[in-house]
């Protein structure tokens, strides 16, 4: 008789220091779906399909750098996805790859839990900027942007977004700043200017690090001007509860499964 079970994995270029199949599967194992998930390093990214396929997938996780190929990939697209133009969550669905982004409501589900926001301020303008600008817009919050260099934020500007380079800064407050950048990820640098951080920090009740599992300098900052803070480790929680309620169509309550999958943060 073919086998029932089921196979998840997360594909990313590095993936071996991902904890995402930590996460699941402790998930898998406290649930008792008898299911399992496993990691692939993927080099090709046009080979995402072909490697679902023949790896007889029920769902992956994308991680960095396939995020936007993964989007490429999908043969449909479901949410906010659609706006971001970015996958990090793929099911298997009759046949079809039909691609999802749970990142930006796993930071949106960490964010709630300091209170009703009503404006965000964004530094940094790459792929997790958006993911998080385009939840904020469709939740109704006022989004300002700001990073090191004008490139990236035509994008936002053309999308209706107050954006600023650190030349153009001006002073503003917001109820949440959130660093997106990758300063303080494998160094010790803040994401702006420290004028800059220190005037943002005076003028804002809550700031997120979407880098987990560090103390950042941006934390560190935020912790010296009394501001309640948190790094990505629950943004990363919530996108793996969230990928894996749409594994399996909602049939375990969001609550169980990140009970489980919090173990994996002991
Ligand atoms: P991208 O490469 O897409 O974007 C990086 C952005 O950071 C750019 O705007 C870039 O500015 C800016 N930047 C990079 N280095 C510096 C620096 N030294 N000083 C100031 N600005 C800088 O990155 P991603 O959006 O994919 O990822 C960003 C971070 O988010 C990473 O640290 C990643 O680990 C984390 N992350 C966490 C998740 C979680 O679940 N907690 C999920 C996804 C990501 P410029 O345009 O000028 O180059």
């Amino acid at each position: 008789m073919p086998s029932k079970r089921k196979l998840f994995a997360i594909f990313g270029n590095p993936v071996s220091h991902s904890i995402s199949p930590l996460m699941h599967n402790y998930a898998h194992k406290g649930l008792q779906t008898g299911d399992c998930y496993t990691r692939y390093l993927l080099e090709d990214p046009d080979r995402l399909k072909e490697t679902f396929l023949k790896l007889k997938l029920s769902g992956v996780n994308v991680t960095v750098p396939h995020k936007e190929a993964a989007f490429r990939a999908c043969d449909e697209v479901g949410g906010i996805a659609q706006q971001i133009e970015a996958i990090n969550t793929i099911v298997l669905e009759d046949g079809k790859l039909i691609g999802y982004n749970t990142d930006a409501p796993g930071f949106f589900k960490s964010a709630e839990s300091f209170g009703k926001i009503n404006s965000v301020t964004i530094l940094g303008a790459g792929g997790t900027a958006k993911a998080l600008a385009a939840i904020f817009k469709e939740k109704g919050i006022k989004t300002t942007i700001i990073n090191r260099s004008q490139g990236r934020l035509d994008y936002f500007h053309e999308r209706g977004f107050q954006t600023y380079t650190w030349e153009s800064f001006k002073p503003f407050a917001s109820d949440l700043l959130v660093n997106t950048t990758s300063a303080g990820l494998q160094d010790e640098s803040l994401p702006a200017p420290k004028e800059i951080i220190s005037t943002l920090l005076e003028n804002t009740k809550y700031a997120i690090d979407v880098i987990y599992n560090k103390n950042t300098p941006f934390l560190q900052m935020a912790k010296a001007f009394g501001v309640p803070c948190k790094d990505g480790s629950e943004m990363l929680l919530y996108q793996g509860v969230i990928a894996f309620d749409l594994f399996y169509g909602h049939c375990y309550a969001q609550e169980e499964i990140t009970r489980f999958m919090k173990k994996a943060f002991i």
